[in-house]
C-alpha cells in the first residue's frame, strides 16, 4: 500500500481545498468527509497511487458509491489503515479469549468430574468386598486420572499457544502504534507524537519544576528549491536535514517533523547554553555539506535553516510556548535566516 502525505497546513492549503470542491462538482461526486478527504489526497498527489486508482474508477465510468469510499479511505488514507490494524488485531484478540475460554470451561468441567470420579471412589472402598471389586475400582480411577491429565496438557499446550499468539499481536500493534507516530518521510515522529510528547513534557515540566525547551525550525527558501530542483530532491532535503536533526536529539530529546519543511525539538530538563550549543551546530552542520541531485549529479549547493526557541514559564500551556518559539523562529527568518533566535532575548529586546 502506498503512503499518501498531504500538506493541509499552510496558506496553499485554502486554495486545494477549493480546487478539492470544484473537482468533486465536476466528477459528480457528493462532497461527504470521506470524499474530501481522498481528493484533498488525490489532487495534493495526482501521481500517487490514490490518485491513479480514482481516474481509473472516473474513466470507467464507474459509480463513485459510499461502499466505494470506503474502500478506498481502508486502503490508501492512513486513519483508514490503522483503524483496519486495530480492528483486526481486536479480531483475532477476541478469538484467541474465546478458545482460552472455552479450554479453561473444559479443563474445569473435567476437573470437577474427576473430583466426583475420586469421591465415588472413597465411599466404595469401605466397601470393598472382593480383590475383584477393588481392581475395577482401582482402574476407574487410573482411567480418570488418565483422563483429567491429559485434558491438562491440553490446556497447557492450548495456552502456551494463545500467550505466543497474544505476543506477537502485541508486538503488531506496536508496530502500528509506532508506524502511526512517525513521519513516513523522514522517520523522524510525526505531527501527533509531537503534539502528544509536547503536552506530557510540559504537565511533567510543571509538576517537577524542572526546564523544558521548545525549538521550531524551518529549512530556509524550500519552497525556491523545490520549484527548481522537483519534489524528490526536496524530498531528500528533508530527509537530510531529519537526518542531521535525528542525530542530536537522543533520548531525552525529541525530533518531529511538524509540518511541510516545518520541523519541531523538545529538549527537556537541559539549560538555555546547552540547547542554544546544539542547535547552532545542527545549523553549521546542516550548511556545511554540498548536496548533490540524486539523478543528475548537480550541486545543489548547501542547505540552511532557521530556528528558534523557548523556554517554558510557570503555568504556560503548549500551545503559548509554541507561539513563542514560532515568533523566534521568524525573527530568525527576518533577520536574514541560517541562524538561532531565543524568544527570551528578543521579548526582552522588543
Ligand atoms: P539515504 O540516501 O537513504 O542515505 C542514508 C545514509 O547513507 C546517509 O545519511 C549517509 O550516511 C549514507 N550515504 C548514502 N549515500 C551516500 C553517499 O553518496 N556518500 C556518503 N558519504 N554517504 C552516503 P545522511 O548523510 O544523514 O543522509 C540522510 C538522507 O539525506 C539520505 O538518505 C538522502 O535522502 C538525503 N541526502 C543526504 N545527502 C544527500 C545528497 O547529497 N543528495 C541527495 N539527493 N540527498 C541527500
Amino acid at each position: 500500500m502506498t503512503k499518501v502525505d498531504t500538506t493541509v497546513r499552510g496558506p496553499e492549503a485554502y486554495g486545494l481545498a477549493r480546487r478539492v470542491l470544484d473537482d468533486m462538482e465536476a466528477a459528480g461526486v457528493w462532497p461527504t468527509p470521506v470524499n474530501f478527504e481522498l481528493w484533498l489526497h488525490y489532487l495534493g498527489d495526482p501521481e500517487g497511487a490514490l490518485g491513479r486508482e480514482i481516474r481509473r474508477i472516473l474513466a470507467a465510468q464507474e459509480p463513485f458509491s459510499e461502499s466505494t469510499s470506503e474502500m478506498l479511505a481502508s486502503e490508501y488514507l492512513p486513519r483508514g489503515r490503522l483503524n483496519e490494524e486495530i480492528r483486526d488485531a481486536g479480531r483475532m484478540l477476541d478469538k484467541e479469549l474465546s478458545t482460552v475460554a472455552t479450554t479453561i470451561a473444559n479443563a474445569h468441567k473435567s476437573q470437577v468430574e474427576y473430583g466426583v470420579t475420586l469421591a465415588d471412589a472413597s465411599g466404595r472402598m469401605d466397601a470393598v468386598e472382593s480383590p475383584e471389586t477393588l481392581k475395577t475400582l482401582v482402574s476407574t480411577l487410573a482411567d480418570a486420572t488418565h483422563k483429567a491429565k491429559s485434558q491438562n496438557s491440553a490446556l497447557e499446550q492450548q495456552l502456551e499457544h494463545s500467550t505466543r499468539e497474544v505476543a506477537k499481536l502485541r508486538e503488531h500493534l506496536e508496530q502500528v502504534r509506532r508506524d502511526a507516530m512517525t513521519d513516513a518521510l523522514t522517520n523522524l515522529a510525526n505531527r501527533k507524537a509531537f503534539d502528544e510528547h509536547l503536552e506530557g513534557s510540559v504537565d511533567a515540566a510543571h509538576a517537577t519544576g524542572k526546564a523544558l525547551t521548545l525549538a521550531v525550525i524551518d529549512i530556509d527558501h524550500f519552497k525556491r528549491f523545490n520549484d527548481t530542483w522537483g519534489h524528490q530532491t526536496g524530498d531528500q532535503v528533508l530527509r537530510y536535514v531529519a537526518s542531521v536533526l535525528g542525530r542530536s536529539a537522543r533520548s531525552p530529546r525529541l525530533a518531529a517533523r511538524y509540518g511541510g519543511e516545518e520541523f519541531a525539538m523538545i529538549f527537556p530538563d537541559e539549560s538555555t547554553a546547552a540547547v542554544d550549543q546544539a542547535l547552532k551546530s545542527v545549523l553549521k552542520e546542516i550548511a556545511s555539506r554540498a548536496l548533490r541531485r540524486r539523478s543528475t549529479n548537480d550541486e545543489l549547493g548547501a542547505v540552511t535553516i532557521s530556528a528558534g526557541y523557548a523556554r517554558l514559564r510557570p503555568e504556560e500551556t503548549p500551545s503559548s510556548l509554541l507561539e513563542r518559539a514560532d515568533a523566534a523562529l521568524y525573527a530568525s527568518k527576518r533577520a536574514g535566516r541560517n541562524r538561532v533566535t531565543d524568544a527570551d532575548q528578543l521579548e526582552q529586546a522588543a
